[in-house]
């Protein structure tokens, strides 16, 4: 087996379980091994660490398994090492009263969170999206797929891959969306989160389909809805217009840039009210031009979720500078006595340098502001105690007098 060997000193995070090794705290590398390739770790006197992921770049190996009985087989976990981390992933979402009668989507998998860093599974009822962030976890998903149908039997019927655009090109893997396993006859499954149905498409849609990261967001804002005019910025498919509509909102309006996804909002309106008795907009326009353009109090409740603005450091000053403007825009239009959902997904902005991003805002307009809560990604996105960086959703629910 191929060996990495770790500076004198640099073990400590190591051996805090942190999952990730940056080429820094790299000595020296024993053999040639390939991108993805499972590696032992090694102190600099020879002390067995870990296993994990090789890859060329800043993270040099992603920790799979601290325990030395979990050894690779020709450069690769055996299936016994998926299917026992699949287990283990599901009853924790059991635990937590996953999936219920009236929610049949969740997050599986949520990389470092279940200990798997690299590799996220989306759970569409009986689809399981997969999606490899890591060379390692790219060249596993066969094998992924295999201990995903022994851990689910008959509750499931599809595994697809939806590793295009998030394993490293530069790799060399020969990498194109494609099903696993299973049947493979529609790319589209009508789902229900708390009730609100949803139809997902994991091969057209962002991501692997859907959201499920704003699952408990929704449906506070399905709480605070009833009888408000809602404007849903960056709506996506409409997940918080679904849910405001079905908590009696008096009219919710949808905006996004996407045409697709405008298109998909539509549809899961539809779905949800075949009889159209509901008032609700679908505007296909980028978010800020929208909201310079309203007038001030229309809506009673703002929702603003956008993409992540800042992908890495370097990006973070221009991101700040995004969410302040966005923010000052949807905190100085919101009716008075009103509600502003705010969020960041980008794991770059922690949770201080948001709310700072916010205040901000609320001080260029001027207006009393009030943080009712502060807001995150729901159980089924775990964070690893270990490695803080994977809480990446924050959120604040404001009040605007
Ligand atoms: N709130 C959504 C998820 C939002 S993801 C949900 O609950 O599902 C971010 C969305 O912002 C994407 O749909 C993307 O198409 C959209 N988007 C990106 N840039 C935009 C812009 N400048 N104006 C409006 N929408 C934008």
């Amino acid at each position: 087996m191929n060996r990495v060997f770790i500076r004198k000193g640099r073990d400590e995070s190591i051996k805090r379980f942190h999952p990730w090794i940056f080429s820094g705290a790299v000595e020296r590398i024993e053999g040639t091994p390939f991108e993805g390739e499972v590696v032992e770790v090694l102190s600099f006197d020879g002390n067995f660490l870990a296993y994990g992921h090789f890859q060329k770049g800043s993270i040099t190996v992603r920790i799979l398994s601290y325990c030395k009985d979990d050894a690779p087989v020709n450069g690769a976990m055996p299936l016994m090492f998926w299917q026992d981390r699949l287990y283990k992933a599901k009853m924790m979402r059991n635990a937590i009263g996953l999936p219920t009668s009236r929610t049949d989507c969740y997050r599986l998998v949520h990389g470092e969170g279940d200990s798997l860093p690299g590799l996220i599974i989306d759970i569409y009822s009986k689809t399981a999206v997969v999606q490899a962030h890591s060379a390692g976890m790219f060249l596993s998903l066969e094998r992924i797929a295999e201990a995903l149908t022994l851990c689910y039997g008959d509750e499931l019927q599809t595994v697809y891959d939806k590793s295009e655009g998030t394993a490293p090109y530069k790799a060399g893997l020969n990498l194109g969306n494609k099903y696993l396993w299973g049947a493979t006859l529609q790319d589209e499954n009508i789902v229900q989160e708390n009730g609100n149905k949803f139809s997902v498409n994991w091969k057209e849609g962002q991501k692997t389909g859907f959201f499920l990261d704003q699952r408990d967001n929704r449906a506070l804002v399905g709480e605070y809805a009833t009888g408000k005019n809602v404007l849903n910025m960056f709506c996506y498919t409409g997940g918080f217009s679904i849910y405001a509509l079905n908590n009696g909102a008096k009219s919710v309006v949808s905006v996004d840039s996407s045409a697709k996804a405008i298109e998909m909002v539509d549809k899961n309106v539809l779905i949800n009210f075949p009889a159209g008795n509901v008032e609700h907009t679908s505007v296909c326009a980028d978010a800020l031009d929208y909201i310079k353009e309203i007038p001030k109090g229309k809506f009673d409740m703002i929702i603003v979720d956008p993409p992540a603005f800042a992908k890495h450091r370097g990006a973070l000053d221009n991101a700040l500078r995004a969410y302040r403007r966005l923010n000052a825009h949807a905190i100085e239009k919101v009716a008075s006595g009103g509600l502003v959902f705010t969020y960041s997904c980008s794991q770059v902005v922690d949770k201080q340098a948001f709310a700072l991003a916010v205040f901000s805002a609320a001080a260029q307009t001027g207006r009393k502001v009030k943080i009712l809560r502060r807001l995150t990604q729901p159980a089924d996105h775990p964070v690893n105690i270990y490695h803080p960086e994977g809480e990446y959703l924050k959120g604040l629910l404001l009040y605007v007098e």
